[in-house]
């Protein structure tokens, strides 16, 4: 059986759409399993029923019905159940032959999205293996139907009927944002082309035709690049590749797709799809080994075809960005003052992206799948950041009632900014100072727009990420000085190169099995003592003459990092000196985002000057939640009972041994946590900029006896919603509701 679904599942990612992938599913498992008929129906949500998308029979039974009502009969009890279910008709059948009938459910995140079903006319008891081998199968088929359904290849019309209705993901950015749907799909990439209906079909042939001479180009040229030093055996690669991208069927099975009235892009993936089969599919291992390069030849011609259409050319005035699997440099592209609204089909809210958004302050939505992408292009879009809810096409009411709400939040921000100039300190006297969150150069900015204490996180990996190989030493000392310059005399802690996990450069590839458990933070830098000292003589020699600087450590889990690192520093420090440079050594801190670290602090305190907690990363360890895996995003949270009482344990830890603890994870922005913190103890939070006066606000309303006893009695709860739920009521009681919910109030 493992052969068979080694084989459906390579069928199934290969064919060109979902139609296809359903019938090759229904055609093998009829033959595997020996039966009269297989089906398979999907759930249409806007007309309530299941609807036959693929089926395979030997014609002794009749044809399926093409849909049927969600409650009835054996499918409906399938759904139901959620499980398999398997039937034996035992009396002589009147209404058909049916017999023997074994369903199981496609199910994906706890939703049946359908149900794949055979039937078999002669008594027949289905095995415990038959059942597992369907039921394997629906697994595999539950991904793939969801990433056809997110592409919008399926289901148009039930994709139309969730038009105006909300699409839930993860909130990720608190706000609230009205504007247009821009969607960004991944370069070259196939898998991620819906199909899209055109009208203009002759330019849509010369737009085919033009992309296909460039990859013929690309291929030229390089030929005639390695012309000179490659043999000439290997040569005829290039021939080879030629000879396909000039094949007549390959091209007139496009051209034909086209004329269907479907987009270039679509129909080259429909086209290369099947050629692909086909050439894997062979036995003979030199025809099976050309699928691969068809497949890098068709991605080729759709880079080429995406130069033009794959970056929107244009941004509208208030573009909500939507995409699959959006990145960093996405946001990045989106000229300055457009971007209004973020939401990325995949990743969580703690993925870098969401925290890039967060720093623009800009409502965002993470891991938001469930609604043809397709659907939303150039659409009207609502993104309420606070719920996670996207609305497609919202009618007048919803617009009415987000307009105001977002007219409530600017007066609020306004209002707010009465605070900029007064102390961060509750109103029985406890200060809290209030730092930025940064990692940009225009970040430095922010020094005389916001009262911010200083920075208590500056990501210097960003710089290093946007670029094509390492920053120069000289780049890195212009980029660390403009920021402690702005910010001068308050503290800038500069954190240390943080790269790996879901931050890659561009210019390391790094392949791991686990990268969040691998070669992160401090554990690459120590292991690349050049690109560490190159950055540590770059963050002294910026602080010349501003003597502002604090050091921070990334990832660190055991002693033995930092007096390495320590040493580094040293010697670091031995040679901006040597260079003339009088300069004070900075204080050194360890960030907390490693769970052994917490139960280290008295070690590390011997060490270092002050800690950080890095409560994303904290929070992730803790709970073994992937921060950047939409499918466990809503298992990611912070306010977990086990996260706070290891934040309880840390800020202990830190006073024992009279050392400050600041937070500068993700939470620190969240209103309900900020709360927690307070009374937890903490004596600085890093936060974000959009965010620092609505902390503020709460620092100077709630008593720091009030939150104090508010965490007493958190703490005794086991379960983050009522803990979320307390705190809000809490916040509500002292008119801070505005803070967690859309509007003012
Ligand atoms: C954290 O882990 O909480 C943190 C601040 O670091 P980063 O999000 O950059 O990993
Ligand atoms: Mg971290």
């Amino acid at each position: 059986m493992l052969a068979i679904l080694r084989q459906i599942a390579q069928e199934i990612d290969l064919a060109g759409d979902l139609t296809s992938a359903l019938e090759v599913v229904t055609r093998c498992v009829r033959v595997a399993m020996q039966v009269h008929l297989c089906q398979i129906y999907l759930i249409d949500h806007k007309r309530q029923h299941y609807m036959l998308m693929a089926f395979d029979s030997n014609d002794i039974l009749p044809e399926p019905s093409e849909w049927v009502a969600l409650n009835e009969g054996l499918l409906g009890l399938v759904a139901e159940k959620m499980a398999p279910i398997a039937h034996l008709n035992l009396t002589a059948p009147h209404e058909s032959n049916k017999l023997a009938f074994l369903g199981v459910p496609i199910v994906y995140h706890r939703q049946v999205l359908g149900v794949i079903a055979v039937e078999e006319v002669n008594h027949r008891i289905f095995s415990e293996d038959e059942e597992a081998f369907l039921v394997t199968l629906a697994a595999q088929l539950a991904g793939t139907v969801v990433h056809a359904r997110d592409m919008g290849f399926i289901l148009r019309a039930e994709a139309t009927s969730l038009k105006a209705s909300c699409l839930q993901g993860i909130p990720a950015v608190p706000g609230v944002a009205i504007g247009e749907a821009k969607i960004i799909y991944p370069l070259a990439d196939l898998d991620a082309i819906p199909d899209r209906i055109i009208t203009d079909i002759a330019a849509e042939i010369n737009r085919f035709n033009a992309a296909l001479h460039s990859a013929r180009l690309d291929i030229v040229q390089l030929q005639q690049r390695v012309e000179p030093t490659l043999p000439k055996e290997e040569q005829v690669l290039f021939s080879a590749y030629l000879q396909v991208l000039n094949n007549a069927e390959l091209h007139m099975g496009i051209c034909e797709e086209i004329e269907k009235g479907q987009w270039a892009e679509g129909a080259l993936r429909r086209v290369i799809k099947k050629h692909v089969l086909q050439f894997s599919g062979m036995t003979d291992p030199y025809l099976k080994e050309r699928a691969e390069d068809i497949l890098a030849l068709g991605q080729r011609v759709l880079y080429h075809l995406q130069e033009k259409t794959g970056k929107p050319l244009h941004y509208p005035q208030k573009t909500i960005l939507i995409g699959e699997k959006l990145t960093a440099a996405d946001l990045a592209d989106v000229p300055l003052g457009l971007l209004c609204g973020v939401v990325s089909y995949s990743g969580a809210g703690n993925s870098h992206v969401a925290i890039l958004a967060r720093a623009l302050n800009v409502p965002t939505i993470m891991g938001a799948a469930g609604l043809a992408i397709v659907e939303l292009e150039d659409k009207p879009v609502v993104v309420d950041g606070y719920h996670g809810c996207l609305y497609s096409n919202p009618s007048a009411k919803l617009l009415r009632k987000y307009t105001l709400w977002m007219q409530e939040e600017k007066e609020l921000d306004k209002e707010l900014q009465a605070l900029r100039h007064l102390p961060s300190e509750t109103s029985d006297g406890r200060e809290v100072s209030l730092l930025l969150n940064a990692g940009l150069e225009s970040d430095a900015t922010l020094a005389s727009t916001l009262a911010a204490s200083g920075v208590g996180l500056f990501r210097t990996e960003i710089s290093f990420m946007n670029k094509s190989q390492f920053p120069t030493e000289t780049e890195q000392r212009n980029l660390y000085h403009t920021i402690l310059r702005a910010f001068a005399p308050r503290p800038v802690t500069m954190r240390t190169l943080d790269i790996g996990g879901d931050k890659a450069l561009p210019y390391l590839p790094m392949q791991e099995d686990n990268p969040f458990l691998g070669w992160r933070g401090i554990r690459f830098t120590l292991d690349h003592p050049d690109i560490f000292l190159m950055q540590l003589r770059a963050m002294l020699s910026a602080s010349d003459g501003l003597n502002n600087l604090q050091i921070m450590l990334p990832m660190i889990t055991s002693v033995e990092e930092v007096d390495e690192a320590l040493q580094l520093l040293r010697r670091a420090y031995a040679d901006v000196q040597e260079q003339g440079l009088k300069i004070a050594m900075p204080k050194v801190g360890v960030m907390l985002e490693v769970p052994a670290a917490i139960y280290q602090i008295a070690d590390l305190a011997k060490r270092v000057d002050f800690f950080s907690v890095g409560s994303n990363d904290l929070a992730q360890y803790l709970l073994a939640v992937d921060r950047n895996n939409a499918r466990v995003g809503d298992r990611f949270d912070a306010l977990h009972p086990a996260v706070l009482r290891v934040l309880r344990d840390a800020v202990e830890k830190a006073h024992a041994c009279h050392k400050p603890i600041s937070l500068c994870g993700e939470i620190a922005s969240d209103a309900v946590a900020a709360v927690l913190l307070l009374g937890l103890g903490f004596d600085q939070l890093s936060m974000n900029a959009g965010i620092l006066l609505r902390i503020k606000w709460i620092i100077r309303t709630i008593s720091y006896k009030q939150a104090q006893e508010l965490v007493e009695r958190i703490l005794l709860l086991d379960d983050a919603v009522l803990i979320r739920t307390e705190v809000e009521k809490m916040l509500d009681g002292a008119g801070l509701g505005g803070l967690t919910r859309a509007g003012k109030k």
